[in-house]
């Protein structure tokens, strides 16, 4: 793997990254090549979010995520799967002192009550320290709401769940030109009256996940994802007020991740890792996956033991 650095321009307390240059995989959009050393803040986690959806039974779940354990064991990655909320008992087993958290795929906003077929945070206690909240299936079957999300995003940080907050755009949304005022406004909405310090104490996590990429076989090229990670960013620390609180926080890109297009978004400094569906079913991938964020991960450490 060809190494680089890029210049983001960061604050003076940045560390310079080595940057990984991977071919491009995916439609090609035209954009400047950078020629000095990127500047991070500091080093943010690099994160594989395994996002099962609606797939495994509590009699297989186990034993594949203990396969998937066993081939991913790579260091310098946090490993998420975020199982149906039936398989979370099974997987917790099968994940214990495996270094793999467990996820759920949604939470509930209310403690308790009458909520007929519906999941509390405190039911999630002792199964799950990780929720996927507000993810584009749930916005569109469920009808989830900005401010609804922002409720479930509240009750999961109470509970002590680490919250990966999904945001994206539509496609006819894209080709007006309209992603990144989407996705702000998603963020505005879920986001608006949270305090910072609580959100980064809960180890907040977003995940770019343009609608049309997810389940689709499209992707989003890295540079666009890229470019959406640094919106995401521009959009916490100005309209929200984080400053530079907000480049702590990891930004995931999610749409039909493979082991094959992966590098293409790990080799962009503003990009965290991946929420990767229908791939992270199967172990060859995530194991490719996996391995390949383990780069990054590698290369973000050699940057912050050099100091640079
Ligand atoms: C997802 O479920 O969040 C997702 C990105 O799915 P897929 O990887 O299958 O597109």
């Amino acid at each position: 793997m060809q190494m680089r650095e890029l210049d983001t321009g960061g604050g003076s307390d940045g560390h310079a990254i080595p940057v990984e240059v991977a071919p491009h995989e995916g439609p090609t959009v035209p954009r400047e090549g950078p020629t000095q050393p990127v500047r991070i803040p500091f080093m943010r986690p690099v994160i594989i979010a395994a996002n099962w959806k609606m797939n495994t039974t509590p009699a297989d779940a186990g034993q594949l995520a203990a396969t998937i354990a066993a081939r991913t064991e790579e260091p310098g990655v946090t490993r998420v799967i975020c199982p149906p909320y039936v398989c979370l008992a099974a997987v917790k087993d099968a994940l214990a002192g495996k270094n793999v958290f467990v996820g759920a795929q949604n939470v509930h906003h209310e403690q308790g009550g009458a909520y007929t077929g519906e999941i509390s945070a405190a039911m999630l206690s002792g199964l799950a320290t990780w929720v996927i909240i507000g993810h584009s299936e749930r916005r569109r079957d469920q009808l989830e709401s900005d401010e609804l999300i922002g409720k479930k995003l509240a009750r999961a940080l109470s509970a002590g769940l680490r919250p990966i907050l999904c945001v994206g755009e539509l496609l006819d949304e894209r080709e007006a030109g309209r992603a990144v005022e989407v996705v702000s406004a998603q963020l505005r909405g879920a986001l608006a009256g949270k305090e910072v310090e609580a959100l980064l104490a809960g180890g907040f996590v977003i995940a770019y996940e343009p609608v049309w990429a997810i389940g689709t076989g499209r992707t989003a090229s890295g540079a666009d994802a890229a470019a959406m990670a640094e919106a995401i960013r521009s959009c916490l620390a100005a309209d929200l007020g984080w400053n530079s609180a907000a480049e702590q926080v990891p930004v995931l890109y999610g749409g039909s991740v493979t082991s094959a297009n992966i590098g293409e978004f790990l080799s962009e400094h503003s990009i965290d890792g991946g929420l990767v569906g229908g791939a992270s079913l199967k172990p060859d991938e995530m194991a490719g996956m996996v391995a390949r964020a383990a780069v990054t991960a590698m290369a973000r450490a050699a940057a912050e033991g050099k100091g640079e």
